[in-house]
């Protein structure tokens, strides 16, 4: 395969760019100068090599732990549990939430083989029962995927004791927390609902 052919095929598999727009991409790339395109590889070099999930939350960082869990101003006894990191940022944000995230890494979905081992549940779990956790506020994704996977971590946290708690109903279903406006989302926060 040609190098630009390499290109193409390679930003054609990122969200959200199709194959076309990966043309129009690299051709772009092609007509800048070296150094630009230079940075642009050390800035993903770098991303690669530095950025790793926080071993308290899961969250994206070139820190151990993250800013977030480093900062003795937040509420370690309040956990917002989100599918991705990138939700992190978004919940962060757009609302004045101060306690502290868990970062799932994903969502249950059987018919893509993703099940309860492949995301960090055990963390949640030991984090709830050894770091005095008094509230759970379940953040995940407004879709069928998002749900399964709140009624799932709520059966798993009964019996323990903490305060479960939901995103409250009225964002818009089937998508992502990245397509709600952030006064939605503070919004659904502020009245998030009992569920546990
Ligand atoms: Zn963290």
């Amino acid at each position: 395969m040609s190098a630009i052919d390499e290109l193409i095929t390679e930003l054609a598999r990122l969200p959200g760019i199709g194959r076309k727009t990966a043309q129009r991409l690299t051709f772009h790339l092609l007509q800048q100068p070296p150094e630009t395109v230079g940075r642009l590889a050390s800035a993903l070099v770098a991303v690669a090599e530095r950025v790793r999930p926080c071993r308290e939350c899961g969250n994206l960082t070139e820190d151990q732990p993250c800013a977030i869990c480093a900062d003795p101003r937040r509420d370690a006894t309040v956990l917002c549990v989100v599918e991705d990191a990138s939700a992190v940022a978004l919940v962060d944000r757009a609302t004045d939430f101060k306690g502290r995230y868990h970062v799932l890494g994903g969502r249950l979905s059987p018919l893509d083989g993703v099940g309860p081992e492949s995301l960090r549940l055990d963390r949640l779990v030991n984090r709830v029962r050894d770091s005095g956790v008094r509230e759970v506020i379940l953040a995940t994704n407004p879709s069928m995927e998002g749900e399964v996977t709140a009624t799932y971590i709520q059966q798993l946290l009964a019996g323990q004791p903490v305060r479960v708690t939901r995103l409250a109903r009225g964002l818009p279903m089937g998508g992502d927390l990245e397509y709600v406006d952030g006064v939605t989302l503070a919004h659904a926060l502020v009245a998030r609902q009992d569920v546990g």
